[in-house]
């Protein structure tokens, strides 16, 4: 069993008052399981000042990693209001999420959209969190298992091939709502994931973290965690609160 990955998407919220916050989630983590991967995407202004507040750690190298939410794939040019890999790396990100539903839904991002930014992403050294998920239409019509194995050939590009990445399953119904899958349903479709992954690029992505996002809080993880091929959990509003993230890190 690898490391789990436990990550928070801040999505839009958090200003520089945030970074108590912040600082108060490190200070708890430093004496955290070693077992745990941490990271926070916080909004591109806070990726430089919160790069460097998590790169002061002393005893622990990188007790918190940072990463973006989204990039262009381009590396630059004229796409005003965008950030490059690059610049999300050159601020001190590490990961970055890609193909979030609220960038498919909110910003026309189609399959074939999230492959190139994972390319983009990359090429700039960044570890790619590529997200896919039905909608409950889709649930409803029995299609989830095929929504996602659809999304998993479009936007996982072959230069993955050998590279270090996550794939997270978010079942769009079950964002910002307090409505999760059962743990069965979760497990279905994380092997689903899985076959497909590695249909797509390979025996490589047999091991490649799959993660569980959809209202994960600190009284539902640990069975979360616990599912079969679970390998971390991306969680959004709990993830805005120190205590409810730390708890969430230690239900690994
Ligand atoms: P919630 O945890 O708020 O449901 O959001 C999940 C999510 O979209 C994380 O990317």
């Amino acid at each position: 069993q690898s490391v789990k990955m436990i990550v928070g998407n801040w999505k839009m919220n958090g200003v520089s008052a945030s970074l108590d916050e912040a600082r108060a989630l490190q200070a708890a983590l430093q004496v955290g399981p070693a077992a745990v991967r941490v990271a926070l995407c916080p909004p591109a202004t806070l990726i430089a000042p919160m790069a460097s507040a998590f790169g002061q750690a002393t005893s622990n190298a990188a007790v918190v990693e940072i990463g973006g939410q989204d990039c262009h794939p381009a590396t630059k040019g004229a796409f005003t209001g965008s950030i490059s890999a690059d610049m999300l790396r050159d601020a001190g990100a590490r990961l970055v999420i890609l193909g979030h539903s609220e960038r498919r839904a909110g910003f026309g991002e189609t399959d074939t959209d999230v492959a190139a930014k994972v390319e983009a992403a990359l090429t700039a050294g960044l570890e790619p969190i590529i997200c896919i998920g039905e909608t409950l239409e889709q649930r409803k019509a029995g299609a989830a298992i095929a929504v996602v194995q659809a999304q998993i050939a479009g936007s996982l590009p072959q230069a993955l091939v050998g590279r270090a990445f996550a794939v997270a399953y978010e079942p769009v119904w079950a964002i910002g709502t307090g409505l999760t899958p059962t743990l069965e349903q979760i497990a279905e479709v994380h092997a689903a994931i899985r076959e497909a992954m590695v249909g797509t690029l390979g025996e490589t992505a047999a091991t490649t973290p799959i993660l569980y996002g959809g209202s994960v809080n600190p009284g539902n993880a640990r069975k979360i965690l616990g599912v079969e091929d679970v390998g971390g959990a991306l969680v959004g509003g709990a993830s805005l609160k120190a205590a409810d993230f730390i708890s969430i890190v230690r239900a690994v």
